[in-house]
């Protein structure tokens, strides 16, 4: 290993080992980011050959963070986000308030000073960003209402973050712990000794409004300028040049310039370039990079872990591990519920938030430095985060499990039909209405009456002119999608439509593809359609699937998995510009469906 180029060496054992790791654990069905976390145990101190430089896995973690923060706000405009602060703003900070009592309470059990609960429990409360926008976008939630909230609800942790690594310093004599005048608290402000905390408060805040104004003014206004300009050019080199560009240099302006977190900084890049109709180029251009890079962050809090400290902390490990996966999703279940969401997205949120990671490691090494927060509380946040997140993909497991169990119960205690979810219920009889009212709007789908029928899965660009020739010719269909806005395109067309991810077993059940006679995929990712081409050889052998395709390899891929036909996009372009052009349908190039 060549020792003058930790940088390299540390992308490459970084990189290699993750994949290697990554894809063993695909192999015995665990989800990969298990992989990721054991090849950073590897690379780390803690064991024992090669060792990757931790400082630079940080900050490549970093990056990590700011592009899927981009990738977020890309998703989401001002709208999307004032939406849901009904919701996110108490949420987050009940939530936050009571995973830090529940971790001041362990701390006092082990003897530790009030400082020390403070910020031991404060590291307890915030989700990591890397671990809930990835779990979100495996399950294609992002889009939806449940996904706002949950990134809503994240951005807020973030600002309270961001609050209390400037506060912290501040009050570490108060506190019991070291006063000091500047500590480098990752790029944030410091501040003089003896600052009055209100003025502290202010100035913190004060930033972070004068960063969201720029953004406002004068962002909104230079970026998707320079977007189309670029675009202009011509050339995909300069664009994607220019998206990495604004994406990074946005979010390190707003770290150094304004005290605000560089995922903040991101996610407000991203916001402001989703009003510009380049938007969707500019996602998919920031797309390799960003997988590639929050891969880099599991390695690098794999590397932080220390296998041997579950043995000499076994018990507090557990109780920390308690809070953060039980207590915290206990709390943000409640207040979901209590806003009148339905059941299924308290669940959803309180899973998704049921971890921690980056914004904890901060505070916690932060805490060591004021000398508030004793070694031993680095390690419980450590191992605690490590665990936690293992465990998050389980937990959409058991909520996916619990979810019929609790909406069974909720049936049983619930008043007749007419109860709507109100404004925050008060009483608990209210709860429970909720919960019943939730079940209607988000149980599984129910299954359709239609037999012989053919189902239609994605209404865009393909499957929307499908659609309508279906329509013209009086044939009876549905169609399964899963965009909000579409969605409400189907209602108002008078299509009936089953909402969720195909590739999901309830959903696509609720489509009755027993009793269907065709299937057809409109969908662009032949990955997924390959899974329902799957699934739908099972319930019904002799259904007709057609399928759409962007490359010959997919055509074989989805053939190979039992496609009757698949038509290639590409090929049906050609044949309508040669048509166009010579006037009749070309005869030498047979297309792929065949
Ligand atoms: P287009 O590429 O414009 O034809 O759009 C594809 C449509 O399919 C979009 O409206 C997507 O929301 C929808 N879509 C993509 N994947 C799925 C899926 N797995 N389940 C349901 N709808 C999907």
């Amino acid at each position: 290993m060549p020792h003058d180029t930790p940088l390299i060496a540390t992308i490459v054992a970084g990189l290699g080992l993750a994949f290697v790791f990554g894809a063993l654990a695909n192999r015995f069905r665990i989800p990969p980011l298990v992989g990721y976390l054991v090849a950073g145990v590897l690379v780390g101190p803690n064991t024992p050959g090669f060792v990757a430089d931790a400082g630079l896995a940080n900050e490549l973690a970093e990056i990590g963070v700011i592009l899927l923060m981009f990738g977020v706000g890309l998703h989401f405009s001002l709208k999307d986000l004032l939406s849901v602060r009904a919701i996110a703003v108490p949420g987050a900070i009940v939530q936050i308030g009571f995973a830090t009592a529940l971790g001041a309470g362990l701390s006092w059990m082990l003897g530790w000073s009030m400082g020390a609960g403070l910020v031991f429990g404060l590291a307890l409360s915030v989700a990591s960003t890397v671990v809930l926008l990835r779990a979100l976008q495996e399950r294609r939630l992002i889009e939806t209402e449940r996904g706002r909230i949950a990134v809503g609800w994240l951005i807020v942790e973030d600002l309270a973050m961001v609050l209390a690594l400037v506060l912290l310093p501040a009050l570490a004599g108060v506190l019991g712990g070291q006063e000091q005048a500047d500590v480098h608290s990752s790029g944030l402000l410091s501040l003089p000794a003896g600052y009055d905390i209100w003025g502290v408060v202010g100035i913190t805040l004060a930033k972070v409004a004068a960063f969201v104004v720029v953004m406002l003014m004068v962002g909104r206004r230079v970026i998707p300028w320079i977007l189309h300009y670029v675009a202009h050019t011509g050339s995909r080199e300069l664009f994607r040049l220019s998206v990495l560009a604004i994406a990074l240099g946005v979010a390190f302006g707003a770290a150094k310039l304004f005290g605000v977190s560089l995922a903040l900084g991101a996610f407000f890049a991203g916001m402001i370039m989703s009003e510009s109709e380049l938007s969707h180029r500019a996602a998919e251009e920031s797309l390799p990079l960003r997988d590639a890079f929050s891969v880099l962050f599991f390695v690098s809090v794999g590397m932080l872990f220390d296998p041997f400290s579950l043995l000499s902390n076994g018990l507090p490990i557990l109780a920390t591990l308690a809070i953060i996966v039980i207590g915290k999703s206990l709390a943000a279940f409640v207040i979901v519920v209590v806003f009148g969401y339905p059941l299924a997205t308290a669940l959803m949120i309180s899973a998704s938030l049921a971890q921690i990671g980056e914004f904890s490691f901060i505070l916690a090494e932060l805490g060591v430095g004021l000398k508030l927060l004793p070694e031993q509380g680095r390690d419980l946040i450590l191992a605690g985060a490590i665990l936690s997140i293992v465990l998050n993909p389980l937990m959409f497991l058991v909520i996916d499990w619990m979810k019929p169990w609790l909406e069974a119960r909720a049936a049983r205690t619930a008043p007749p039909a007419d109860a709507k979810p109100v404004g925050p219920a008060t009483e608990p009889g209210q709860v429970a209405s909720v919960v019943a009212t939730a079940q209607q709007e988000d149980g599984p789908p129910p299954k359709t009456a239609l037999t012989g029928h053919a189902i239609l899965i994605g209404y865009g660009r393909v499957g929307g002119l499908v659609g309508a020739a279906l329509k013209e010719a009086e044939l009876p269909f549905l169609v399964i999608e899963d965009a909000d806005k579409t969605l409400a395109k189907l209602k108002a067309d008078g299509v009936e439509s089953v909402a969720g991810n195909a590739a999901n077993a309830e959903v696509f059940a609720a489509a009755n593809p027993e009793g269907a006679s065709r299937l057809i995929l409109a969908i662009p990712n032949a990955f997924e359609a390959g899974q329902i081409v799957l699934r739908a050889r099972a319930a019904n052998p002799g259904v007709n699937v057609v399928a759409r395709a962007h490359s010959d390899a997919e055509v074989e891929h989805l053939k190979g998995l039992g496609a009757d036909t698949v038509i290639m996009g590409e090929r049906e372009i050609a044949r309508g510009i040669v048509e166009e052009v010579l006037g009749h349908k070309p005869s030498a190039t047979e297309p792929s469906a065949a």
